[in-house]
């Protein structure tokens, strides 16, 4: 478990634990065709220190459950929920996205962002797909090929690291295959890597490996993040975060 502390330690200051950012969330919501509806029941799966959760429940007339695995983040969320005046919105729940303590056609829209790949995007859109209401709405980030062909070093390098990674179009059949239809997709734009996740991250990375000087795992942690940023930085026209809005259709 000790680099499921370094791990918390690393990201829990950060902005955003993932790709992403506000502007990105409100398309995603503008796509979703939620805005003007009146008490949205909305969940946030993955959510990390809440960025997404924040937007939603300031866009939307909606009660937002923010769920993440870790107690840590999900305090930061309530802090900064409390501080935008959004906490009676927002309702924290630590659990694992695999076994989500939700009834069935419970919710409005489900979200999550830069967090599938956790269980797998196949694997999360169908199970996942229970607690929404029908026509309710899934919008969920994932790591996505951009083009059809791509250098051998940054297949191989993401093909290792998460298989399912593929192009946009066979994202979508996937959630075409699982009963739902749709209805929005968009690449996350370059500074929502680079701006808001990669270059707050590595500006963390000299305290971080002060606090764990002589951690074999801390240099391995920050090593691994170079590495990622660095095949992003060179091969960022074919590698990204897609953006998967998506209607529950009955079946
Ligand atoms: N949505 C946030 C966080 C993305 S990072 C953002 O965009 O900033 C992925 C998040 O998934 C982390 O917060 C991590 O703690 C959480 N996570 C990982 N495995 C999980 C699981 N099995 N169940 C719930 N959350 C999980």
């Amino acid at each position: 478990m000790a680099d499921l502390h370094l791990l918390i330690d690393l990201h829990q200051d950060g902005p955003r634990q993932g790709p992403g950012g506000d502007c990105e969330t409100c398309l995603a919501v503008a796509l979703s065709g939620l805005k003007g509806k009146a008490n949205l029941v909305i969940a946030d799966i993955g959510c990390g220190t809440g960025a997404s959760t924040l937007v939603l429940a300031r866009e939307l007339d909606a009660r937002v459950t923010a769920v993440d695995l870790l107690p840590e983040f999900l305090s930061r969320l309530e802090d900064a929920a409390a501080r935008a005046g959004l906490a009676e919105r927002i309702t924290a729940h630590a659990a694992s996205m695999e076994a989500l303590p939700f009834a069935d056609r419970a919710y409005d829209a489900i979200w999550s962002e830069g967090a599938i790949y956790n269980m797998g995007f196949a694997a999360g859109v169908a199970a996942w797909r229970r607690h929404l209401k029908p026509g309710g709405v899934l919008a969920v980030s994932e790591l996505t090929w951009l083009t059809d062909h791509r250098a051998e070093e940054l297949q191989a390098h993401w093909e290792s690291e998460y298989p399912e990674v593929d192009t946009a179009s066979a994202k979508m059949a996937v959630l075409e295959r699982l009963g739902f239809s749709p209805i929005g997709y968009f690449p996350l734009p370059e500074h929502c890597w680079l701006d808001n996740y990669y270059r707050p991250m590595r500006q963390r990375f000299p305290a971080f490996l002060d606090r764990h000087r002589g951690s074999e795992a801390a240099r391995a942690i920050v090593a691994a993040e170079e590495r990622e940023i660095s095949l992003y930085e060179r091969y960022r026209a074919f590698i990204g975060y897609g953006y998967y809005i998506a209607r529950k259709v009955d079946r």
